[in-house]
């Protein structure tokens, strides 16, 4: 069985899938792991394509001390026990910097070019880059692809790319970039089969998860999201805080005196819906909970998610669909209701049973704007890339050095 293998490393966490090659190119996911706890508590859990367990052991602190470890010891298992050898592994790495609009092979000039940008996401791009030097040492003839979270938003203009700030700051990558692009990418590929009337129209999407953000499709194409330069700006997220007067990071650094990495550190961490009820970053709790502070949360993430749905709705100059997708997206159908009041005015009216029950399209018959919930899946994006690129590269010979 031909194989993909699929990798998604952050700082505390390896996340794995393994897809396998069915005929004509088709993809099927086999196995979906992670080794979370990276130098605090590691474990590697893992399930087989029907959720059934396949994996679920803790390893010794000194053992996982890195993403390279991690990644060693989640490669031994495929290979030891589960016999997997991919015939190529597909990478997400947030960052392609202003010149790639799409997914490459990756090779040691390819990391060393990707590695310029780590100045512009320090906190994700060194993790996702870790692992494809460590399968680039250890197998250096097996095909790697790294596919950006930014890529798919390289189609914005010039006007919707810039900040109002002097020319020689874009010139060195100073852009408004946006981010969960393998995702918004995987929702303009999948409504042509969900809503072809309107997948060639005008449709925002909002992918609310722990990091969230809207993007403004025209024709399947992304031309603005809320997230620029870094995966900070937009919409409040879990721990971050959206879009933030800069003058309240010249406050925290004049008056609170606090340093670049602590400011960075309490941007990344500690705002959001976290930060703002002081309860938790999870939607979950947060909709359980009876605390005030949790309610203020959830309104300022409703209230904001309107905000800017005005703002992507100004940029489309005009609206024919919305689309909810991600962790909070996709399951919160609290969420959801609130959100499509806040766009009332746009013409948006739920269906509360279809809505309650999940249902692909939620929104009502005389709904002016068609509402849906697509279930996103960055992975099998990642995996279809990377077959893509296989085929497309002849001279990647993906027999000569396999994982095992
Ligand atoms: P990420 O991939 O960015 O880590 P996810 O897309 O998995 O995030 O989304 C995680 C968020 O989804 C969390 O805030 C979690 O509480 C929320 N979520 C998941 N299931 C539900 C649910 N049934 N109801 C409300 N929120 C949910």
């Amino acid at each position: 069985m031909d194989t993909i293998l699929v990798v998604n490393a952050g700082s505390s966490s390896v996340k794995f899938q393994v897809f396998s090659i069915e005929g004509e190119g088709s993809l099927r996911r086999q196995i979906k792991g992670q080794i979370d706890g990276i130098g605090s508590r590691p474990r590697l859990r893992a399930s087989g394509a029907s959720g059934d367990p396949l994996a679920d052991r803790a390893y010794p602190i000194e053992a996982v001390a890195d993403v390279p470890a991690a990644m060693g010891i989640a490669g031994e298992w495929l290979r030891n026990e589960l016999r997997i050898d991919p015939i190529a592994v597909g990478h997400r790495v947030v960052h392609g910097g202003p010149d790639h609009d799409g997914p490459v092979l990756v090779d040691h000039g390819v990391v060393a070019r990707l590695e310029r940008f780590v100045s512009l996401a320090p906190l994700h791009q060194p993790h996702n880059l870790a692992p494809i030097r460590t399968i680039l040492a250890g197998f250096p003839g097996l095909p790697q692809v790294a596919c950006f979270d930014t890529a798919f938003h390289r189609t914005h203009s010039a006007v919707a790319d810039h900040y109002a700030i002097p020319h020689q700051f874009y010139a060195e990558g100073v852009r408004r970039y946006g981010f969960h692009g393998l995702s918004y990418e995987y929702i303009a590929k999948t409504l042509p089969q969900v809503a072809p009337d309107i997948a060639k129209g005008r449709v925002i999407v909002a992918h609310l998860g722990s990091g969230a953000s809207m993007c403004a499709l025209k024709g399947g194409r992304s031309i603005e999201s809320t997230m620029g330069f870094t995966a900070l700006d937009g919409l409040p997220m879990g721990t971050r805080p959206g879009q933030l007067d800069p003058g309240v990071v010249l406050y925290l650094i004049s008056e609170k005196g606090m340093s670049a990495s602590n400011v960075q550190n309490f941007l990344y961490r500690d705002c959001g819906l976290k930060g703002l009820s002081g309860v938790s970053n999870d939607m979950r709790e947060l909709e359980a909970s009876e605390d005030p502070r949790a309610k203020l949360a959830i309104d300022h993430f409703v209230y904001r998610i309107g905000l800017n749905a005005g703002m992507l709705a100004a940029a489309l100059q005009g609206l024919d669909a919305f689309v909810f997708t991600a962790g909070i997206g996709e399951n919160s159908a609290s969420l959801r209701a609130r959100v499509a009041e806040q766009l009332g005015w746009l013409g948006v009216a739920l269906d509360p049973a279809e809505n309650s029950r999940h249902a692909r399209l939620i929104s009502r018959a005389g709904s002016r704007i068609p509402v849906y919930v697509v279930p996103t899946d960055e992975e099998l994006m990642i995996a279809q890339h990377t077959l893509t690129l296989l085929m497309k590269a002849p001279s990647s010979n993906p027999r000569q050095e396999r994982v095992s």
